[in-house]
């Protein structure tokens, strides 16, 4: 009998994890910094990041 002990995705977690849209790294929540940019939040892991986004939002929000 196989046991799949070593895979722990907990589903009933509804958590979403913050994406920086320029490099696409997920990151904490509590160690991201946040923009907000047009009533939506977005979330970088650096500075540099945050900053190309500003120059050029919409070449990067516009992912869905
Ligand atoms: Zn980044």
């Amino acid at each position: 009998m196989k046991k799949f002990n070593n895979i722990l995705i907990d589903y009933n977690k509804n958590i979403t994890v913050p994406v920086d849209p320029v490099c696409g790294i997920e990151m904490d929540e509590s160690l991201a910094l946040v923009h907000e940019h047009k009533g939506k939040k977005y979330y970088f892991c650096c500075n540099g990041c945050r900053k190309i986004f500003i120059k050029k939002p919409k070449k990067y929000k516009n992912k869905s």
